[in-house]
C-alpha cells in the first residue's frame, strides 16, 4: 500500500484505488491491476512445499478453494478499507453472516441477540438454519439502548447481531453503544453494514468484532456480481476463512475481480448516490401525496443528531416513503409510472431501484406483524443510483402525480 509522504492516513478514495492494485509480481512484470487466476491447482515446484503451504508453515497456494491469488488481492483490499488485521471474502452476503457466525462458536446452546429490524434473508438463515441446531435466537429492539441493555445484560448471549441501518425504515443501531453492553457480558458483537459501507462507518473502530457486507451492493456497485466480505481480528478471520473452506461457500476468482473493480469507484458513487438520496427524501417530504419520509439525512428524522454524530455528515444512498393513500394499488400505481427508475429488488447499484416491501422482501410476513414492523401497503424503498439528480427527481414528482 502507498503512504503519504508526510505520514498522515490517506484519504479513504486514495485507499480504495491504492489497496486494489496488484500487489506483486506476475511473471517477468508487474502490472497495476491483479490479473484473474482461473487455476484451481498449483504446481509444488517440491513435493514437500503442498505440506508445507497447507499447514501455513509456507506462503502459496495449493487448491482455489483453500485459497486464490485473485481472491487473495481483495481479501487484502477489503482489510484496508475497514482497518482490520485481516479479512474474508465469501461467495454471498449470506455465506460470509453464516460463516461469522459459526466462527464465533454459535452452536447447540448457545444464544444469540438479534436486532428485530434485520434483512429479510438474515431472519430466514437464524430461524431455519441457526435455531434448529438448538440455538436460542432472541429478537428485540437495539435501537432503544435501556432496553437493549435489560435484554443483553440479561441473556448474556454468545453473540449480538444488529444492522448499522435498518431495511427499510432506516433506523440507525448505536454500534459503540451496544458494543459496550455486549462487552460487559462478554457476547460478541457481529455488524452487518452494508448500507453504510466503510465509507461511511467502520464498525470494528467503534468496537464490533465482525464487520461485515454484502459486497453484492455498494461495494462491486454494479449490479452484476454477488459476493460478501467479513473483517475482524487475526484469529477471527481465521476461523471464518476455515468454515469458507470447509462448507465451500468461498468467492471464485472472476467475482473477486470484478469486486475489486467495482471498489475502486465506491467513494464516488457513494457520494453520488447520497446526494440523489438527500435531494429525493426533500422531494418527498414536500410532496402532498405522500405521509411520512425515512433518511436519517433529515433533520426530522427521528434519529438525525444519532446518524451525524456517527457517520460524520454522510446519511447514505437508501430512504424509504408512505403514501398518504396507503395502499398496494397506488403503491403500484407509483411503480408503474416511473421511466426512470428501476422497480428491482437489490441496492447500492448504479441504477436507481425501488422496491414495495410489503409485497416483496417481507412477503412471507403475516398482515399483523408486517404493519407493527412498520411495513404498511403504502412504503416504498428507494436505492438511489449516480443519474443525474434532475433526471430522478422529474422521474419521481412525475410518478407521485401519477397515483
Ligand atoms: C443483500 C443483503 C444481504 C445478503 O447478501 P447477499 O449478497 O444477497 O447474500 C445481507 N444483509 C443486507 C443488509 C443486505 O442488503
Amino acid at each position: 500500500m502507498v503512504s503519504r509522504p508526510d505520514g498522515k492516513p490517506l484519504g479513504f478514495n486514495t485507499q480504495l484505488v491504492h489497496s486494489s492494485t496488484c500487489s506483486s509480481r506476475v511473471g517477468e512484470v508487474k502490472p497495476v491491476v491483479p490479473p484473474i487466476y482461473s487455476s484451481v491447482t498449483y504446481v509444488s515446484e517440491d513435493p514437500a512445499d503442498l505440506k508445507s503451504i497447507l499447514l501455513g508453515e509456507k506462503e502459496g497456494y495449493v487448491y482455489s478453494r483453500n485459497g486464490n491469488p485473485t481472491v487473495s488481492e481483495l481479501r487484502k483490499a477489503i482489510a484496508d478499507i475497514e482497518a482490520a488485521t485481516d479479512a474474508v471474502v465469501f461467495a454471498s452476503g449470506m455465506a460470509a453472516i453464516h460463516a461469522s457466525l459459526i466462527a464465533l462458536g454459535v452452536s447447540p446452546g448457545t444464544k444469540i441477540v438479534a436486532s428485530k429490524d434485520l434483512y429479510g434473508v438474515t431472519v430466514s438463515l437464524l430461524n431455519e438454519v441457526i435455531r434448529p441446531l438448538g440455538v436460542e435466537v432472541i429478537y428485540t429492539d437495539l435501537t432503544d439502548l435501556e432496553n437493549a441493555e435489560r435484554v443483553i445484560t440479561s441473556q448474556k448471549p454468545l453473540v449480538v447481531f444488529c444492522e448499522t441501518v435498518s431495511n427499510p425504515l432506516l433506523r440507525i443501531v448505536d454500534i459503540r453503544a451496544i458494543a459496550d453492553i455486549a462487552h460487559a457480558v462478554r457476547s460478541f458483537l457481529v455488524v452487518d453494514n452494508t448500507f453504510c459501507t466503510p465509507l461511511m462507518a467502520r464498525p470494528l473502530e467503534m468496537g464490533a468484532d465482525i464487520s461485515l457486507n454484502s459486497t453484492t451492493k455498494y461495494i462491486s456497485g454494479h449490479g452484476d456480481v454477488v459476493g460478501g466480505c467479513a473483517a475482524g481480528a487475526w484469529d477471527v478471520c481465521g476461523r471464518m476463512q476455515s468454515v469458507a473452506i470447509y462448507s465451500g461457500g468461498v468467492m471464485g476468482p472472476f467475482e473477486a475481480w470484478l469486486t475489486l473493480r467495482g471498489m475502486r469507484t465506491l467513494g464516488l458513487r457513494f457520494a453520488k448516490q447520497c446526494e440523489n438520496a438527500q435531494a429525493i427524501s426533500r422531494l418527498l417530504k414536500d410532496h402532498p401525496a405522500v405521509s411520512a419520509v425515512n433518511y436519517p439525512g433529515l433533520e426530522s428524522h427521528p434519529q438525525h443528531d444519532l446518524a451525524s454524530d456517527m457517520f460524520h455528515g454522510t446519511y447514505g444512498a437508501m430512504l424509504s416513503f408512505s403514501l398518504k393513500d396507503d395502499t398496494v394499488e397506488a403503491a403500484y400505481r407509483f411503480m408503474r409510472a416511473l421511466k426512470i427508475c428501476l422497480p428491482a429488488t437489490s441496492l447500492g447499484d448504479v441504477f436507481t431501484l425501488v422496491l414495495h416491501p410489503a409485497t416483496s422482501s417481507h412477503l412471507t410476513m403475516n398482515e399483523d406483524s408486517r404493519r407493527a414492523a412498520g411495513i404498511t401497503p403504502g412504503l416504498v424503498r428507494i436505492s438511489a443510483g449516480i443519474e443525474d439528480t434532475d433526471d430522478i427527481l422529474t422521474d419521481i414528482a412525475n410518478a407521485l402525480d401519477a397515483i
